[in-house]
């Protein structure tokens, strides 16, 4: 086996193992295979391995590697979890499946207008900046539940859940407990929250899925 395929198998134990932990269900918890910079050709044995939830963060690249692997795995699901610029919002809804990172009102019309006229309805979450980075995308935790209820009323998006990125240097269970509260207020089923360093933290805090890239696929 390869180390890509070990680190999946380890990954997919520590989380089962952090469900147990934090009293959850087995498979309460959904793996989101991050495989930014990664190609097809290192993608495909993942896949082989029976992974079918991946995730990306730019719709350019993307759109290089996704199209011949939906073909071919027809029951991949393929996530969106890099800012959103709204002249690519066409190519989002046309590819992808779930889009994590709505974040404003200009991206939700654009989401909407797209939806519309390609009769797609990829799932939605909202992505909240809960550390407040300047630098960073996601709508500002305050405002968070006024706009997935925009969302849904002036848009008629169905916002499935939230997604939150916490500040690098911080530790992430407040953001991960805010996010939480923040789902409930809104009346949002999903969290996606957890990378490589965090994931059972996240877990514990209540993430539905977690983005994993660089403990599966290697250093990028
Ligand atoms: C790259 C990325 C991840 C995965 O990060 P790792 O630390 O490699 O697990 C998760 N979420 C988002 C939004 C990312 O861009």
């Amino acid at each position: 086996m390869t180390d890509i395929l070990i680190n999946l198998e380890n990954v997919l134990r520590r989380i089962a193992a952090a469900e147990a932990e934090a009293g959850r269900e087995t498979g309460a918890v959904t793996l989101v295979a991050v495989s930014k910079t990664f190609d097809a050709d290192e993608i495909r044995p993942v896949i082989e391995a029976g992974q079918r939830v991946f995730g990306e963060n730019r719709v350019q690249e993307a759109q290089g590697k996704w199209p011949a692997l939906k073909a071919e795995w027809p029951d991949l699901e393929l996530h969106l979890i890099g800012p959103l610029q709204s002249n690519k919002a066409k190519e989002a809804v046309a590819l992808f499946d779930v889009i994590e990172t709505v974040d404003r009102e200009k991206i939700a019309a654009e989401l909407a207008k797209e939806m519309a006229r390609q009769g797609k309805a990829p799932r939605l979450y909202v992505q909240v900046n809960t550390g407040l980075e300047e630098q960073k995308a996601g709508i500002d935790p305050r405002e968070a539940v006024a706009f997935v209820e925009r969302c849904r009323t002036v848009h008629g998006l169905a916002i499935e859940g939230l997604m939150a990125i916490p500040p690098a240097d911080e530790n992430p269970g407040p953001h991960f407990a805010l996010l939480e509260k923040l789902a409930r207020e809104a009346g949002v089923e999903k969290l996606s929250m957890g990378m490589s360093g965090d994931f059972e933290i996240a877990i514990a805090f209540g993430a539905t899925s977690v983005r994993v890239g660089s403990a599966i696929f290697g250093g990028r």
